[in-house]
């Protein structure tokens, strides 16, 4: 049995735990490998290595920083397709959309590539008479990722390019469902000739994420998963008073208006719902289909529901692959049964669906609900799989308060003609990120990404400039270079003011 180890100080590591979790090839059902856990003084060995490393780090050129991540750069556009089949190997999503993750997670990197820039900080002269004054941000030292399972690539990447570039080191505690592709990444670092213990990967579970929250030479946390964690990460990381970023699930509802193409709108949102097994954050999981919307999409999602083809996501005429773990798939089929007793009509029923030649993989077909209420659990929870539910609305109103209602706030879509429509929605709905006839509108990296409400711990979202301001630290110098003829430069013992 293959043995995925830590990458601490530049190297493999076995380190000094003893426990280890199996890791699935999702489309077989076969076991593919162990991870290791990695034990509270794994963790120690990777900070105190990122401590030493991180002091040095700080003090590398602004140049060499950003030759470092075109060199990453170039590094991740060879390797594609390589660490596209180490995701979808773990993973379970289809290579196309595997690469996708590869390429969104390497615009970051492409973001991070203008580090000299980003980091100018403000200078005003004479701001009192032979005073000045400036800005400059310093990194943080040692910084911590812990991440989820659905982007194993792109996720860690929103974090430890910025991170990197701003001159931290970082420890990454990635899922342990997908630990292979932060290798992989961690070796094309050391290729792009990073030095060894800035970038650090320790696999684990609890243990690792807790010896991660509790360890007092970790300055700062982002973490990306479900709410419940999210919300854990940042109250018992805050509590030590680290910084933390913890962005959690979500509930992602598309509103349909009358007067929106709903050819274009039913092909989206099919895509948006099913892609990835609907394993997406920002996955549309919620369609309100507003007024004389409703009946039309419901026969054209069906229609499209209907004609994906699911199976290995190594096979190139597969559009959706299976989901990522036996009990993923119970946990979302279990859900769909649930809609069904609660009296929602299962228009297309993927609970069942089989894949020839590969009877153990862990697949599920696309399954379509209408006629949804905001009770029910099928709209409530986040089902985290191949689940689209229709809810109707009468009116544009009455489907902003449905999104409104909604305890989560990462993304969500308006499919309209009006501009006078979009504007009102953009303005009105409670929503980090928002589509106008864009089902999954993430950001590019410049910009930056993070949900409101239970889909968000924290006052930054990631990467952006927003990463920037996170992984670093302020100050302002104010400066007077005396000379003691002018007398208004003597002190005076009350509050100086600008003269
Ligand atoms: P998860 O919360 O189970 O795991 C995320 C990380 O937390 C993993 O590294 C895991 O090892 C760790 N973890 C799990 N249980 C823990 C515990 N009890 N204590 C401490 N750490 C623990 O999430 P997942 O299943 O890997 O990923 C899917 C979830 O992530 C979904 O809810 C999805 O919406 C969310 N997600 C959100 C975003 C976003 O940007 N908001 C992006 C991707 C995924």
């Amino acid at each position: 049995m293959r043995t995925i180890e830590h990458w601490i100080g530049g190297a493999p590591a076995r380190g000094t735990g003893t426990r280890t979790a199996p890791v699935w090839n999702p489309a077989t059902g076969e076991q593919a490998a162990q991870v290791l856990l990695a034990s509270p003084s794994d963790v120690d060995t990777a900070v105190a290595g990122a401590r030493k490393a991180a002091t040095e780090w700080a003090q590398a050129s602004l140049s060499r920083r950003s030759k470092l991540m075109f060199a990453l750069r170039d590094l991740l556009e060879r390797y594609e397709t390589d660490l596209a089949r180490i995701i979808t190997a773990e993973h379970g999503k289809v290579l196309e959309d595997a690469r996708g993750e590869v390429v969104r997670g390497r615009e970051v990197v492409e973001f991070a590539c203008g580090i000299a820039h980003l980091l100018k900080g403000g200078y005003s002269d004479q701001v009192s008479a032979n005073v000045d004054s400036y800005s400059f941000r310093q990194p943080l030292g040692v910084v911590a990722g812990i991440t989820p399972f659905n982007f194993p690539a792109m996720v860690p990447l929103w974090m430890h390019p910025v991170a990197i570039a701003c001159g931290n080191a970082f420890v990454l505690k990635p899922s342990e469902r997908d630990p292979s592709a932060s290798v992989f990444v961690a070796q094309l670092y050391a290729d792009a000739g990073l030095p060894d213990g800035v970038f650090n990967v320790v696999h684990g579970d609890k243990e690792a994420v807790d010896a991660i929250l509790d360890h007092p030479d970790i300055a700062a946390v982002s973490f990306v998963g479900s709410t419940p964690i999210a919300r854990y990460v940042h109250q018992r990381g805050s509590q030590v008073g680290k910084r933390v970023q913890a962005l959690g699930g979500a509930k992602n509802h598309a509103v349909v208006l009358p007067d929106a193409d709903l050819d274009h709108a039913a092909e989206q949102l099919t895509a948006a719902a099913y892609g990835s097994a609907g394993q997406r954050c920002m996955a549309v999981s919620a369609v309100v289909a507003v007024g004389a919307a409703a009946d039309p999409l419901v026969a054209k999602l069906k229609e499209r529901a209907e004609a994906i083809t699911v199976g290995p996501g190594s096979d190139p005429a597969s559009q959706m692959g299976p989901v990522v773990t036996e009990q993923a798939r119970q946990r979302i089929r279990t859900a769909t049964t649930g809609g069904v007793e609660a009296g929602a009509t299962l228009v297309v029923d993927g609970r069942d669906r089989t894949v020839e030649d590969h009877p153990d993989g862990f697949y599920l077909g696309p399954s379509l609900f209408d006629r949804v209420s905001a009770e029910m659990e099928v709209y409530r929870e986040e089902l985290f799989g191949p689940v689209l539910v229709v809810l109707r609305a009468d009116t544009e109103q009455q489907a902003i308060e449905l999104v409104n209602a909604n305890p989560y706030g990462n993304g969500t879509a308006l499919f309209t003609s009006s501009g006078e429509a979009a504007r009102r929605f953009q303005r009105e709905v409670t929503v980090g990120m928002i589509g106008i006839n864009v089902p999954i509108p993430v950001p590019m990296a410049y910009y930056s990404f993070g949900g409101w409400k239970a889909s968000l711990f924290g006052d930054t979202h990631v990467h952006g400039p927003e990463g920037v301001a996170f992984y670093t630290r302020a100050k302002v110098v104010t400066a007077r270079w005396p000379h003691h003829a002018d007398p208004a430069q003597q002190a005076q013992l009350h509050f100086p003011t600008a003269h």
